[in-house]
């Protein structure tokens, strides 16, 4: 976990998107697309919104990560990203009226005061290094490493309503977490009786309130095993 810090502008349009950035965007729809994560773009040759200096998206290094406005796992990837800027070359992140950029590495999330507010995309920048060299799975390893790349609670609790079975890619992701942990469940992406079971016992085993829901206490506890 380190921060990156040096700032590396744009210089002019380079006609296409960096392989890194190609990458970081097909690491965050793999880890985010169930949860309504969406490409937003990533080369566009353009100043930045309400400014006379180029985007980095004119060289193809920033990527747009679409996010489902109100959802709290926007913010915990972006706290994500930026603890791990150092390793993944991330030079700046806007997200909903705030930013980080390695200008000003040690200074945090500061006010952005740019025209456009960021709330419903992650604007993620990339240095040239990481723009040429960042694979998806460098991503993936360098945030399940540090316990901080557990996916975000898909924002719906999951539950066993007889007659009305739950199902979804955020239910298989938590069942083959289960599995795992050496826990007997089918990975079917179906929340049955058998899910709401081993829910049960893990939250016990935890210490948590037992109801058989995994909510997002559950969910996060799930990762921290
Ligand atoms: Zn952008």
């Amino acid at each position: 976990m380190t921060i990156h810090t040096g700032y590396e502008p744009a210089a002019g349009c380079t006609g296409q998107s960096q392989q890194g950035a190609k990458a970081l965007m097909a690491w965050y729809l793999g880890a985010y697309g169930a949860m309504g994560g969406k490409n937003l773009g990533i080369y566009n040759c353009r100043n930045i919104a309400g400014s006379q200096s180029l985007s980095l998206h004119s060289e193809g290094r920033a990527c747009d990560l679409g996010v489902p406005v109100g959802q709290g796992w926007a913010k915990t990837l972006a706290d994500a990203l930026l603890a791990h800027s150092g390793e993944l070359g991330i030079q700046l992140i806007i997200h909903d009226r705030k930013v980080w950029s390695a200008r000003h590495p040690f200074d945090g999330w500061r006010d952005y005061s740019g025209s456009n507010p960021h709330r419903d995309h992650l604007h993620v920048e990339l240095s040239w290094k990481a723009a040429r060299e960042l694979s998806a799975a460098a991503v993936q390893a360098e945030l399940t490493l540090t316990g901080q790349g557990f996916p975000a609670w898909p924002g719906r609790h999951l539950r066993h309503t007889p007659g009305h079975l739950m199902r979804g890619d955020d239910v298989r992701t938590w069942q083959q977490r289960m599995a795992g942990l050496g826990r007997q469940i089918a990975v079917d992406g179906v929340y049955g009786p058998q899910s709401a079971g081993v829910a049960r016992d893990f939250q016990q085993a935890k210490g948590l309130e037992v109801d058989g829901v995994v909510g997002p206490k559950t969910w996060a506890a799930s990762w921290q095993a």
